[in-house]
């Protein structure tokens, strides 16, 4: 039996939004609004994660004095530099950053030659002590070869990303994530708002860490072992691979699905369904298998992958 440490891992979870904006960068409400906000909406903790561009001075926001009891932050950016393979900037999430994070050589949104790559950046925030995650692969338009040359730096993926839900109808990056765990690389999957406040595009996708403690290290730490899930809604209680078949516990669904490389995939369908036991011989001997589950509303939640130790995917059929 294989279990996903977020399920075994002492603690309970909370709840948190990884990504965020505010009038530091180029979102709408000041960082003690935006705190208020996800503080009132019952979330446990928040990034908030301004552009970190010469525009706005590099923010790396001091959001300390808006922790209360039973609410905590984590400070961090957003991270640019370096071209991608379509020529726009990289957009590379960092959470957990020291506030000294020295600035990178990026006045605007364009890149240029002198710049840090992506790569580059990313492994300085990796040293620094962040967890970084690749921002919206859909949205920014990412090829493989850009998710390769960050691939064994990121810790993750943004498979959801709620403001490019809402606000240009490409929200995921399952394609470029299952491809790169294909590829053997180790990634974990994180849903965040991305929230400007300009849009619809807030308390609409989540991370749920497991921790002793609602406190910044702990969850950094967390996050860093991939002991979590992502959320549009269901809670996820258990994910387990047990004799042949994934195992998931959650809250009511309607439907219960394995995901593997390639074609691999498989559902279960039922109503208020709170467990589901999904045989994996469709799933093609995959090296890692995900689970996905969808309530009757259409949301979703969203496991980190779980390694099955397989070597070779089996040939296509
Ligand atoms: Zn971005
Ligand atoms: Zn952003």
């Amino acid at each position: 039996m294989t279990r996903l440490s977020a399920f075994s891992a002492p603690g309970r979870f909370w709840r948190g939004n990884l990504h965020t904006h505010s009038t530091r960068s180029d979102g709408v409400l000041d960082p003690a609004e935006v705190c208020r906000r996800y503080r009132a909406e019952g979330y446990d903790f928040l990034a908030l994660t301004d552009h970190f561009v010469g525009l706005w001075g590099y923010p790396i926001v001091d959001t300390v004095p808006f922790r209360t009891e039973g609410f905590t932050t984590i400070l961090g950016a957003e991270l640019h530099s370096g071209a991608m393979e379509n020529g726009e900037l990289w957009h590379i999430l960092a959470v957990g950053l020291p506030p000294d994070f020295a600035p990178s050589d990026t006045p605007d949104f364009r890149p240029h030659a002198a710049q840090e790559t992506g790569a580059q950046i990313a492994a300085r925030a990796v040293a620094a002590g962040a967890f970084v995650a690749i921002a919206h692969p859909q949205w920014s338009g990412l090829t493989m070869g850009d998710g390769r040359a960050l691939a064994d730096i990121a810790h993750a993926v943004e498979i959801y990303n709620h403001g490019c839900a809402m606000g240009c109808d490409r929200p995921d990056g399952f394609i470029l994530a299952d491809q790169l765990l294909t590829e053997g690389h180790d990634l974990t999957l994180i849903a965040t708002d991305d929230a400007h406040f300009s849009e619809p595009d807030h308390f609409g996708g989540w991370t749920m860490v497991k921790a002793e403690e609602n406190d910044p290290a702990a969850l950094l730490a967390a996050l860093k072992r991939g002991d979590f899930y992502s959320s549009t809604g269901p809670e996820l209680r258990d994910v387990r691979i047990e004799n042949g078949a994934l195992v998931v516990e959650c809250s009511a669904a309607v439907s219960i699905i394995a995901i593997g490389w390639g074609t691999g995939a498989k559902a279960v369908h039922g109503h208020s369904l709170t467990r589901g036991e999904v045989p994996l011989e469709r799933l093609n001997n995959s090296p890692w298998v995900r689970a996905a589950v969808i309530d009757a509303a259409g949301k979703r939640a969203w496991s980190n992958p779980i390694w099955t130790g397989a070597t070779a995917p089996n040939p296509r059929v």
